[in-house]
């Protein structure tokens, strides 16, 4: 499309730039500002003027410069080749702008998302002559080892397939076909662009039943999310936020990942682009990049790219949906993103609300984790996005804005506390402030894992750290040596259950991920020990004999003794608890 001239540069505020005299200018179209064509977007219109926040540095840029209008919004390419990318936060692949601009940070850089020398071995499944719906797959495209890529009919267009190419490789902007309908001919191709801040069309939302397993125990155990799920992970500075979304987004087993590394200090986010490449999949041992686009955003890059990162990359998870994937976005750190909305609001002069962040703040968060869900997709498939996002309060104050606004719009809250971080308990996932409402959803997925027993072990364990909860208080009074060995024995299951179950070390090349299985399995020999040890004390054996027992010791290390491939060896253990403890209580009995 031809860009036309829309006015020309006011005010220029850091990121935000003021146009003059503008004529037909829409909400939210992209813009090009000054010689240098610098990439925007209009934020706000108001008589003469527009407001365009500008994704790139505006140093150097005056006042009396053209204003390109392109005369569309915002949008991203979507076809074959987003899998292994590196993306900025409007879909700038940043390998090549590094390659042409040596840094970053780059100006007037407009490369394509989508490689146009590349080509794929194009399969098609429909047939000239075919009446086709939006959304329809009309063919596909090996993507990676792991990725079937399906080829849609954009959302928006139907009608009847004139013709389509045959077998074959194709670049992405070959001609692969040609479909006719509402009195228009359009040219289909392998990709098309979609609007970052428009929702891509469903057929239906749908009830969450799966979980989105984790492999971390804690999460998966207490706080499971569905498939389709949204969860938000607060925490202060060096809780585990950050590990927490990169072990997810290793071993979570969503079919597609999308990692939006949003503002963290430049080092972190170089961890990430150094550190996934090398990853390989437990499962497929197949590279992780094969399922996985991430998009970087340090904080010394544009700021308004960060604010847009997030509708990039949840559009380009719509994508992979809408061909009936499962898919899990990470958000790291969302408290980043509205820091970058405060600036942008701050500088259009906006009158400020909660501690300087726009009034529409609630509104922007629902809009991202809104496009979360379950769903049939309009080709008749199963697919989903889950959505988890972590949020930094300063000071670790969750009474802050960004906390409380999203907590609105998830239904599961993993909050991570200072004190567990402090005393080395990772993950450091609070049980006693954390939550989750799937729990109900995902308990029958769960049951058939578990011969039914899953929620059953859930509560007998949640109820023994409830009451520990309780004791504890008791014992900061008098200490523990008042209490019966039937107490003390809750504060022993409890304790065993934090340093055996909950705590689990993401650098340890066994405990990183644990299969449900295992967890199952571990959960069971946990429950077993304190209904065993409560009989046994009953009938007049001491703790201090049971503690003394060697299979307590294996049990504190069987997350590292058993593989995720051998947790049905872990029956065995129970076994051997089940004697060793019989065997002491029958010295009373
Ligand atoms: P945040 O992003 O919240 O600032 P990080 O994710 O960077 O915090 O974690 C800070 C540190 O905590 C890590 O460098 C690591 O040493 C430790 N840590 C967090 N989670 C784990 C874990 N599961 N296993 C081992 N260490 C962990
Ligand atoms: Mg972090």
């Amino acid at each position: 499309m031809a860009d036309r001239v829309l006015g020309k540069t006011g005010r220029i505020v850091g990121p935000v730039v003021e146009a003059r005299e503008v004529v037909d200018v829409e909400m939210l179209e992209l813009v090009f500002v000054g010689d240098e064509r610098l990439v925007g977007e209009v934020v706000r219109v108001k008589g003469d003027t527009a407001w365009i926040q500008v994704y790139e540095d505006t140093t150097g840029l005056r006042p009396g410069a053209p204003v390109f209008g392109r005369g569309e919004p915002l949008s991203v390419e979507l076809g074959p080749g987003l899998i292994g990318s590196i993306y900025d936060g409007v879909q700038r692949p940043l390998d090549v702008l590094r390659a042409q601009t040596g840094d970053f940070i780059c100006k007037g850089v407009h490369a394509g998302a989508l490689d146009r020398d590349r080509k794929w071995e194009f399969r098609p499944l429909a047939e000239a002559g075919q009446e086709l719906a939006p959304g329809a797959i009309i063919g596909t495209v090996k993507e990676t080892e792991v990725i079937e890529h399906s080829i849609l009919v954009p959302p928006g267009k139907r009608g009847k397939l004139l013709d389509i190419v045959g077998p074959g490789r194709y670049s992405v902007e070959d001609v692969i076909g040609r479909i006719a309908g509402g009195g228009e001919e359009s040219d289909l191709r392998l990709y098309h662009r979609w609007p970052v801040r428009r929702g891509r069309p469903i057929a239906r939302r749908l009830a969450h039943k799966m979980p989105l397993i984790t492999g971390q125990r804690v999460l998966d155990t207490l706080f499971p999310i569905a498939k389709g799920g949204v969860v938000v992970v607060p925490g202060g500075f060096g809780t585990g936020k950050t590990m927490i979304q990169h072990a997810l987004a290793k071993w979570c087993d969503a079919d597609i990942v999308v990692y939006i590394g949003c503002g963290e200090r430049g080092n972190e986010m170089t961890e990430v682009l150094l550190d996934f490449p090398r990853l390989t999949d437990p499962r497929t041992g197949r590279y992780l990049m094969e399922r996985t686009i991430l998009i970087a955003n340090t904080s010394n890059m544009p700021v308004a790219a960060r604010e847009a990162s997030v509708y990039t990359g949840i559009t380009m998870a719509e994508y992979y949906r809408d061909m009936g994937y499962h898919v899990a976005v990470m958000a790291d750190s969302t408290s980043r993103w509205a820091e970058a909305l405060r600036e942008l609001s701050g500088r259009m002069e906006e009158m400020p609300a909660d501690e300087g962040f726009p009034a529409y703040l609630p509104t922007r968060l629902a809009e991202f984790y809104e496009r979360a869900g379950m769903v049939e997709t309009l080709s008749g498939k199963e697919g989903s996005i889950s959505t988890i996002g972590a949020v930094s309060p300063p000071g670790g104050d969750f009474s802050e804005p960004v906390t409380q606004h999203t907590k609105r719009f998830v239904r599961a809250f993993w909050a991570l506390d200072k004190q567990l971080a402090n005393a080395r308990h990772f993950p450091a996932v609070s049980w006693l402030e954390s939550y989750s409402e799937y729990t109900g959803d995902v308990a029958e997925w769960w049951g058939e894992k578990t011969n039914g027993e899953w929620v059953e072990l859930r509560s007998a364990i949640i109820s023994v750290m409830q009451r520990e909860g309780r004791l504890e208080r008791v014992v900061k009074l008098v200490g523990a040596d008042v209490l019966p060995d039937s107490q003390r024995l809750i504060l022993e299951v409890a304790g065993m259950f934090k340093d055996a179950f909950l705590q689990q070390n993401a650098y340890d090349e066994v405990d990183a991920f644990c299969v449900a299985e295992k967890q199952y399995r571990m959960l069971r020999i946990i429950v077993a020990f304190y209904r065993l040890a409560a009989e046994a004390i009953k009938k007049g054996a001491t703790l201090v004999g049971i503690k003394k027992l060697k299979v307590v010791r294996e049990i504190m290390q069987m997350k590292y003794a058993y593989t995720n491939e051998e947790a049905e060896k872990l029956d065995q253990l129970e076994k051997k608890l089940e004697e060793s403890i019989h065997e002491i209580g029958s010295i009373f009995g």
